[in-house]
């Protein structure tokens, strides 16, 4: 089981979270075009390395923050306020 790091609560168990998909994603203009919109809504990254996340510590403090998570070895490379800006952090713990 993962442990996941709560910038409120701390260290908590992976099953008090609820993931929230990939985070730092802009809703584009009201004037986009269909493939701008619909790639805001169908398509997110799936990447072998760093991936920004947001989770909700549901059964805790009930507040949503974002993760920066190597999705290959699940280390937490970083853990953050939702407003804070995306921390730089490269993946190259594989
Ligand atoms: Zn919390």
């Amino acid at each position: 089981m993962m442990q996941l790091p709560c910038p409120y609560c701390g260290v908590r168990d992976e099953d008090e979270f609820r993931f929230g998909g990939q985070s730092h994603i802009t809703r584009p203009d009201l004037n986009c075009s269909d493939a701008e919109w619909a790639d805001y809504l169908f398509c997110r990254d799936n990447p072998q390395g760093v991936h920004f996340e947001r989770w909700l510590h549901a059964f805790g403090c009930g507040r949503w923050f974002n993760l920066a998570r190597h999705t290959v070895t699940h280390e937490i490379l970083a853990c953050y306020r939702m407003g804070e800006p995306k921390p730089n952090v490269t993946g190259d713990a594989a």
